[in-house]
């Protein structure tokens, strides 16, 4: 899903570099240290952000653990990343110095592809490039956004509002069109039970956006001390699932679960769940896999399906939704000098609900 290559093609190339700061892992599993580095400096259709914030997404984890087997060392993570530009190129016609942006989990795509040309790059046949631990086209490795600047094609970027606060805005580039697109694909509304299960970084966005489209929301938790921050973000009901009792209860009652759980977990508990006809969306990545008999889902026609982030022109209408309803990201922010005991937390399931860097403190 994530594999990309280096490649060769006739690309624009930069005429120099400029120094950069950040925090980088060095190996698989290593504490993050300073790191510095060097980006491209501008080419023509390029944008170059100085950042201001940077949310932590527990993918940022599966990465510096190479829990997927596609890392790339020195790592620098971060892909919730929100800036000013301070520079753009000859040829950018979007984005002027001062412009408030965001980039997310991808900075450069095939763009010819029919999945390009429908605004589905997280889907692009021809190999996406990740943020960080990926392969521009001109062979260079991507660092990302736990970093003082960023430059990146004016098409990657989006235009962000100032009217929000921008730390609380960061995630939205991540857990937040990772949660909406679902949403929406699956045409999520009033009259719909849908459950958000994890109410993690991604779990809050879910309940978040499936509250503001109007369904009942319950979410599935293996935490009970989160029951009130669940209904204050917005849902209706909550349930435990290490409780057998009211896991039962809840047979046959939804029409969409979302799962956002990063860690190994019984899907065939959460598919009995489901009303006839019903779809369980996975966006969790675990790295285990999973077994489930076909008789869960052929008995009731139920679906089980996966989504991934969300395109740009659909990242931009989250933003541009976020804006108008006045919803963003519950965060801490903390210092960068604190990431490593973040991901300590983060194992620990004490996140309320984003961690989000301050990048002046680099
Ligand atoms: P997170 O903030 O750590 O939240 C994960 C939540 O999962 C926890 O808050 C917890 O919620 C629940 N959980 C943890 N361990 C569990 C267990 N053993 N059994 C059941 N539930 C458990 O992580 P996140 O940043 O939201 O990311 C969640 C997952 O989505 C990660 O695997 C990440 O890589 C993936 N992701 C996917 C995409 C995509 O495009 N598909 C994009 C971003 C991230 P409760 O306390 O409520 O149980
Ligand atoms: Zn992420
Ligand atoms: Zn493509």
């Amino acid at each position: 899903m994530f594999m990309q290559e280096a490649k060769e093609l006739t690309v624009e190339r930069s005429t120099g570099t400029t120094p950069t700061k950040g925090y980088a892992a060095k190996a698989a599993s290593e504490n993050l240290v300073p790191f510095d580095f060097e980006r491209r400096t501008p080419k023509p259709h390029d944008v170059q952000i100085e950042i201001l914030y940077c949310g932590v997404c527990h993918s940022d984890l599966h990465f510096i653990r190479n829990d997927w087997g596609m890392s790339i060392y020195p790592l620098v993570p971060g892909h919730e990343i929100v800036g000013k530009v301070s520079q753009v190129g000859d040829h950018v016609k979007k984005f002027k110095p001062g412009d408030t942006v965001g980039v997310g989990c991808l900075v450069d795509s095939c763009r010819i592809c029919p999945s390009c040309k429908d605004g589905l790059e997280q889907y692009c046949s021809g190999g996406f490039v990740l943020t960080y631990s990926g392969y521009e086209k001109d062979g260079s490795v991507t660092y990302g956004g736990y970093s003082n600047q960023i430059v990146v094609d004016e098409n990657f970027v989006l235009r962000v509002s100032d009217k929000l606060p921008l730390e609380k805005v960061a995630p939205l580039l991540c857990a937040g069109i990772t949660t909406y697109s679902p949403l929406r694909y699956w045409k999520i509304e009033a009259g719909h039970k849908v459950a958000i299960l994890g109410l993690g970084g991604l779990g809050h966005m879910g309940v978040k956006f499936a509250a503001a489209f109007g369904a009942e929301v319950t979410v599935l938790s293996t935490s009970p001390n989160k029951e009130q921050d669940a209904k204050k973000l917005g849902a209706h009901k909550f349930a435990v699932t290490k409780d057998e009792e009211q896991v039962k209860k809840l047979a046959n009652y939804f029409d969409f679960i979302l799962d956002t759980v990063s860690a190994p977990h019984d899907y065939n508990m959460y598919l009995a769940m489901l009303k006839t006809s019903g779809t369980m969306v996975c966006v969790g990545l675990p790295i285990e896999p999973a077994v489930i008999p076909a008789f869960n889902l052929v008995f009731q026609r139920k679906s089980l399906a996966g989504s991934l982030i969300g395109g740009l022109p659909e990242t931009q209408e989250m933003l541009d939704f976020c804006e108008s309803h006045n919803i963003t990201s519950d965060v801490e922010v903390i210092n960068i000098r604190d990431i490593n005991s973040a991901y300590e937390r983060m194992e620990r399931n004490d996140v309320k609900y984003r961690f989000v860097i301050d990048m002046s403190t680099l």
